[in-house]
């Protein structure tokens, strides 16, 4: 919702010097340094946190701020520089941290940045603890502490290595290495830009890259969907290219291009990565109620089970951790490898579809073509609670005959596709995700729920 400063489990996020200020970033700082020293066993212990932005001009200020709340409260800070989300979560365990924060609003307008919040672990708070830190950045009633135990800022350059040491680890760099793929990477000016140029040289690879210099002025409006990506797919198209990859700013989604140029759609990233982990080891897949069912059936096919969690990558982590599952992500483009990192990882996604290249032999449009595709449409409506709940219930009885989860709104599975309602962490939206065989079975299902809102709200 432009204009409004948005606190939810991802963090904050809003308009720099409008309502996402440096006051607003210390007041955070100090509130997520205050719940990791309340949730803390040992009260003499000193805490740490790492943290790093994305290229967005705005990054520094942010940063600086953050940190300057960090240690008012005395935590010390690790400056991390310009860094993708991904490599924070690794650094955040490397560095054996208490926290990350990622000064980042992902795919949002230049206008936009955002503090992202990792716990120990890597993973995003809990709604529950989303909530404590909310309520300590509203209530500002942060202890005072001497001014001899402040927090101290250090520097680590060391994010790049150890990024690409834990990627190289999963996939066989000497097969991909001599295939000697020539690729086209967007990694639209944002974080992703430098790590990835040093991904590519380790995995002998052929790279032209575009909007590659970590500016943080897009090129483009800085989501990875197809409307944006016109200038990688001219590339693609206009060269002998095997493959085209796009990264959002701060690196965590991955979309693809296949080797004609043709954008083939932000679910296909983890459909491939699943395809190649499912195509040597067994184990649960996990995503949430929204992503495609084209990982349903490439689990099965292995004769495995994915698990679907509500929307959030944290949720997503969780599960994946909870069953020690081998891949899972979300259909937007992310993909995690908990052998990596329990966060959404371009680097790893590319490095698990240009993996399934080299041990197939085939190419990307052949090896999209062999999953079953299907087509996804999706709406949001505003509406309140009350209307959603009602909704759903009326859904509920049209529905009857489809298996139901009700992990985040509620998810009706049906024989030839599934309808998934839930209201948005962040505004009075209810969001319509209906996937089917065919268009037209899709947009009958829109149109049904359609009609149930028209009725309702
Ligand atoms: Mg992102």
């Amino acid at each position: 919702m432009p204009g409004e400063l948005i606190i939810s489990v991802s963090g904050m996020r809003g308009i720099v010097g409008e309502n996402l200020t440096e006051d607003v970033a210390i007041s955070y700082g100090s509130s997520f340094g205050y719940f990791l020293k309340d949730r803390c066993d040992s009260k003499k212990k000193r805490l740490s946190v790492c943290i790093g932005s994305d290229s967005r001009v705005s990054g520094d200020m942010l940063k600086a701020a953050v940190a300057a709340g960090l240690c008012e409260i005395g935590i010390d800070v690790i400056d991390l520089g310009v860094v993708t989300t991904p490599g924070v979560g690794i650094m955040v365990g490397k560095l054996d941290c208490d926290g990350g924060v990622v000064i980042t609003a992902s795919h949002n307008p230049i206008e936009y940045n955002g503090i992202k919040l990792l716990l120990s672990n890597g993973i995003a708070p809990s709604a529950e603890d989303a909530k404590k830190i909310k309520k300590y950045y509203l209530d500002k009633t942060f202890e005072s502490i001497a001014p001899t135990e402040s927090g101290r800022v250090t520097q680590d350059e060391t994010s790049d290595t150890a990024h690409i040491e834990k990627v190289l680890a999963i996939v066989d760099k000497e097969l991909i290495a001599g295939k000697r793929f020539k690729i086209a990477v967007d990694s639209m000016n944002g974080a992703g830009c430098r790590v990835t140029a040093k991904l590519w040289s380790q995995l002998g690879c052929c790279v032209k890259g575009i909007n590659d210099g970590a500016t943080g002025i897009f090129a483009h409006t800085p989501e990875p969907i197809e409307a944006n990506l016109g200038g990688l797919c001219d590339v693609v198209k206009a060269g002998d290219f095997d493959i085209g990859f796009a990264q959002d700013p701060d690196a965590d989604r991955l979309v693809i291009v296949d080797e004609q140029g043709r954008y083939i759609g932000e679910e296909y990233s983890l459909a491939l990565a699943a395809k190649y982990i499912f195509s040597k080891q067994k184990g649960f897949a996990a995503t949430n109620l929204s992503t495609s069912r084209m990982i349903d059936d490439i689990a099965g096919a292995a004769g495995c089970e994915v698990i679907r969690t509500a929307v959030g990558e944290a949720n997503v982590a969780g599960a994946m951790i909870e069953h020690d599952c081998v891949i899972g992500g979300e259909g937007n483009g992310g993909v995690i490898d908990l052998r990596v990192g329990p966060v959404r990882d371009s680097l790893v996604g590319m490095s698990l579809v240009l993996q399934l290249m080299a041990k197939t032999g085939k190419s990307i449009s052949e090896l999209a073509g062999e999953i079953r595709g299907y087509c996804m449409l999706k709406k949001k409506f505003e509406v309140d609670k009350v209307a959603a709940g009602n909704i759903i219930d009326k859904a509920r009885e049209i529905f009857s005959e489809a298996k139901i989860n009700t992990a985040d709104g509620c998810r009706f599975d049906l024989a030839d596709g599934w309808v998934h309602l839930r209201m948005s962490n962040t505004e009075p939206v209810m969001r319509l995700i209906a996937e089917a065989e065919d268009e037209q079975k899709a947009k009958e299902y829109v149109k049904i729920v359609s009609v149930i809102i028209s009725e309702i709200s």
